[in-house]
C-alpha cells in the first residue's frame, strides 16, 4: 500500500515530466474506483497547461490553470507515463493524453481516487479540510506533545489519526514506534514528554529516509510497460513477526488491534 514516502516519490517522479504539459483527452475503462470524477467533467480539462505536481497527506495535487486534479492511489494504485499510448494494460483505468506522452494509471484493487476540483475550492475540499500538519514540513513537537498528554488512546493509534499528523500509515507507524522504543498499545498521556520529543523525530526521521531512498526509483515511474516499482525499504519490525529483534534478538510479536496488525519487540518497546 503507497504511504506518504511512496506518494511523494511518485510526486517527483512525475513534476518534471507533467509541469509545462498541455493536457489533451482523458480515457478512461468503464469500472469504478472508489470516486472516480465523470469523463464528463474530466473533458474539462483539455487545453489547460499543467502548472505544478504537489502532495497533501496521500494525495497527490496536479495544478492546471484554474482547474486542479485530486489523485489518491489507494491500496494499488501507480501512476506513470508513457511515450506512446500502446493497448491498455490490464487494471489500467484511466489515462490523460499530454502534448508530450501520456499519464496513465493502474489499480488492480480499484480504492483509488480521480477528482476535478475549482483551484479555489481545493483548501476547503471535504478530503483536505481536516488534515493535520505535513509530518515533513509543519508539524511541532510541542503540538503533539500536548495533543499526546490529552489522550487515552494508544499511541499507534493516534499516530495513524491524520487529524493528529498525516501520511503515516501501518508500516512507518510500526517502524517509527520501534526505534522510539514505545509500545504500540501505550496509552498517549502515559508516555514521558521526554520520549514523546524523540518519536516525533523518529516519524520525520523514518518518513524522510524513506523519501530520499525513494529517489533511486524514480525511473521506474516512467516505462512503456507501466510497471513503477515500489522501493524496499530496510523494514526492521513491519513485515518481520516470529523474526528476531535487530536490537536484542528477542522474536517479534504480533498483534491486532483496530484492524491493524502491528508488529514489535515486547522486549524494546515499552
Ligand atoms: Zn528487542
Amino acid at each position: 500500500m503507497p504511504e506518504l514516502p511512496e506518494v511523494e516519490t511518485c510526486r517527483r517522479a512525475l513534476e518534471p515530466l507533467l509541469v509545462g504539459r498541455r493536457i489533451g483527452q482523458y480515457s478512461a475503462s468503464d469500472k469504478a474506483l472508489r470516486l472516480r470524477e465523470s469523463a464528463e467533467s474530466m473533458a474539462k480539462l483539455a487545453g489547460s497547461t499543467v502548472l505544478a505536481v504537489r502532495r497533501r497527506s496521500k494525495y497527490l495535487l496536479i495544478d492546471c490553470d484554474e482547474q486542479q486534479v485530486i489523485v489518491h492511489l489507494g491500496m494499488t494504485g501507480q501512476l506513470f507515463m508513457s511515450e506512446h499510448s500502446p493497448a491498455w494494460l490490464k487494471h489500467e483505468h484511466w489515462r490523460l493524453q499530454l502534448d508530450q506522452g501520456c499519464l496513465r494509471y493502474r489499480d488492480p484493487r480499484r480504492f483509488g481516487m480521480l477528482l476535478r476540483v475549482g483551484r479555489d475550492d481545493l483548501a476547503g475540499h471535504r478530503l483536505l479540510k481536516h488534515l493535520g500538519p505535513e509530518p515533513l514540513e509543519d508539524w511541532q513537537a510541542n503540538d503533539f506533545i500536548r495533543l499526546c498528554k490529552s489522550s487515552n488512546k494508544p499511541i499507534k493509534h493516534l499516530i495513524m489519526d491524520a487529524k493528529t499528523v498525516c501520511g503515516v500509515g501501518n508500516i512507518y507507524a510500526a517502524e517509527a514506534l520501534f526505534r522510539a522504543r514505545v509500545h504500540p498499545l501505550r496509552r498517549a498521556r502515559l508516555i514521558s514528554a521526554k520520549r514523546l520529543t524523540l518519536l516525533h523525530h523518529t516519524i520525520i526521521e523514518v518518513l524522510s529516509r524513506a523519501v530520499e531512498s525513494g529517489g533511486s526509483t524514480v525511473k521506474d515511474f516512467v516505462s512503456s510497460d507501466g510497471a513503477p516499482g515500489y522501493f524496499a525499504q530496510q523494514l526492521q519490525v513491519y513485515g518481520r513477526a516470529g523474526q528476531a529483534c535487530v536490537n536484542c534478538e528477542t522474536a517479534l510479536k504480533s498483534l491486532v488491534s483496530a484492524g491493524r496488525r502491528t508488529v514489535f519487540c515486547g522486549s524494546c518497546q515499552r
